[in-house]
């Protein structure tokens, strides 16, 4: 052994082959120069930095300029910022926006321009790393994972909704992964085995599937006139979170009520899936105050650690069903298909009717507009105490044209800003914060070495303007660099 070292020491002495730290001979390279780069853990900015990367990885940062040789292509990042990709923590990739399944299967060329464009959408606006919250088609994940350019996709493996309740009413829908809890009103019906649907055997399931986090609902229903739909008990969800975390598997759950928010706090679950916006008969005060029984849900939340997601777009996505001319957003030509546009300004009555019936839409805006300052409030109150804030848009997250894919994240940032979030909290939120919550960050949340090239060059600086984030010049994803141009809609 001592030998061979010897042999080596005197070669390289002849040599002088002790590779320097900065000199790299690469494959499939990607050199960035004058980079700016802003740190998603202190928002420091780096002056001037140089980073190397080769295929998917960042392989160096630093300031000296490195010797490169090989095959790799050259950034000049000069007068702009360098982030990490945008890590979007709901999504759904399910179906067509706004589009119910008759109408998918009526219009084919429409969905298929849809789904070609749909990877891109994301790209477009910075998203590199998608979580999908549930879906029922896992088909539908594999095809988007098929495309050639595509953000980075995890999963929760189906929604783990509980038998009969939000999800599952009925037993209509066919989710293998539903939580059987007993239930004399609802037996289950024969055609499922109840061992199948336990706490521990769906967290198996659903970590077999290679799913990363695990969703679950408590949501009794939209509709004060209808009976309450099922919701898990504490000891049901108690065992679902131990089966969770047994299985190395985030717990994530719906809820949007203070009912919701406070059973969530109290249950110690990971993350709370929506904001708190269904404050009950509670509202508002005058000079802007958080009423008590939503204020006790909140502190409960900050108390307990529990992680939020804001979500304020699935608020304003179906309020826009109220406003068509929404669809005159010139943004939307960039992350639609315009075929699909035109679909939809053809079809604004028959949506509004889909979702509202005969509601006049002054009294659905009025009511909108409550339920979106009741999300802004909360949302503020939290961070006034600290709370661990996640970004997700939930996209779509009901049948409406409001939540373009992409865009929606913009919109969703753009809406945190007006609920009084600094520009710090949402770059830290998309990005580190998202990252850690879902266990990710070995790979994403940051510019690092060993970490995935899913980086923006952005033209702006997104902590002093969230309009940078809709000021994009490259896409960077899985080491590849894409000019944002090419992503739009338009050219596709
Ligand atoms: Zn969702």
């Amino acid at each position: 052994m001592k030998k061979l070292t010897l042999f080596f020491l005197v070669l390289c002495a002849f040599f002088s082959c002790t590779k320097k730290e900065d000199q790299f001979n690469l494959m499939e390279g990607l050199l960035i120069k004058n980079a700016r780069i802003i740190s998603t853990e202190d928002l420091s900015i780096s002056e001037k930095s140089t980073i190397v990367i080769e295929k998917n990885s960042i392989i160096y940062i630093g300031n000296n300029a490195p010797e490169i040789s090989g095959t790799y292509q050259n950034i000049d990042a000069e007068g702009q910022y360098v982030i990490p990709g945008l890590i979007d923590s709901h999504v759904h990739v399910t179906g067509t926006d706004g589009l119910s399944e008759e109408e998918e299967i009526a219009n084919p060329s429409i969905v298929k321009n849809y789904r070609t464009q749909l990877p891109k959408s994301y790209l477009y606006f910075g998203y590199t790393t998608l979580i999908d919250l549930g879906t029922t088609k896992p088909k539908r994940l594999s095809d988007f994972n098929n495309a050639t350019v595509k953000p980075d996709l995890f999963y929760v493996g189906g929604g783990a909704v509980i038998g009969n309740g939000y999800g599952l009413s009925n037993w209509k829908d066919s989710i293998p992964n539903f939580i059987y809890q007993e239930d004399e009103n609802y037996p289950i019906p024969e055609k499922y085995l109840k061992e199948n649907h336990t706490p521990e055997a769906v967290a198996k399931r659903v970590a077999a599937s290679g799913a990363i986090a695990i969703k679950t609902y408590y949501e009794p229903g939209f509709d004060p006139s209808q009976p309450p739909m099922p919701t898990p008990s504490k000891e049901l969800m108690e065992q679902i979170k131990t089966e969770a975390h047994r299985n190395d598997l985030v717990l994530v759950v719906h809820g949007n009520s203070t009912k919701a928010h406070r059973f969530l706090a109290d249950a110690q679950v990971d993350i709370v899936a929506h904001g708190l916006w269904n404050w009950g008969d509670e509202s508002l005060g005058e000079d802007n105050q958080i009423p008590m029984g939503v204020a006790k849900a909140l502190d409960m939340e900050v108390e307990n650690n529990i992680m939020y997601m804001p979500t304020l777009q699935v608020i304003n996505g179906l309020n826009s069903l109220t406003t068509p001319e929404f669809l005159n957003d010139a943004e939307l030509k960039n992350v639609l298909p315009e075929s699909l546009i035109d679909y939809y300004k053809a079809h604004t009555e028959s949506k509004y009717l889909e979702v509202f019936g005969d509601a006049p839409r002054d009294m659905i805006q009025r009511s909108f507009n409550r339920i979106s300052a009741q999300g802004k409030a909360a949302l503020n109150y939290l961070y006034q105490k600290n709370a661990k804030i996640l970004f997700g848009t939930d996209t779509p997250a009901s049948p409406t044209f409001g939540n373009p894919p992409g865009y929606n994240g913009y919109l969703e940032m753009t809406e945190m800003v007006n609920a009084g979030i600094p520009l710090g909290t949402i770059y830290q939120s998309a990005t580190i914060k998202n990252a850690r919550a879902f266990k990710l960050d070995s790979l994403y949340g940051g510019i690092e070495v060993g970490k995935r090239a899913n980086i923006l060059v952005l033209n702006q600086n997104p902590l002093e303007d969230i309009s940078a984030y809709n000021d994009i010049s490259i896409v960077i994803i899985q080491g590849k660099a894409l000019d944002r141009e090419s992503l739009s809609a338009l050219r596709n």
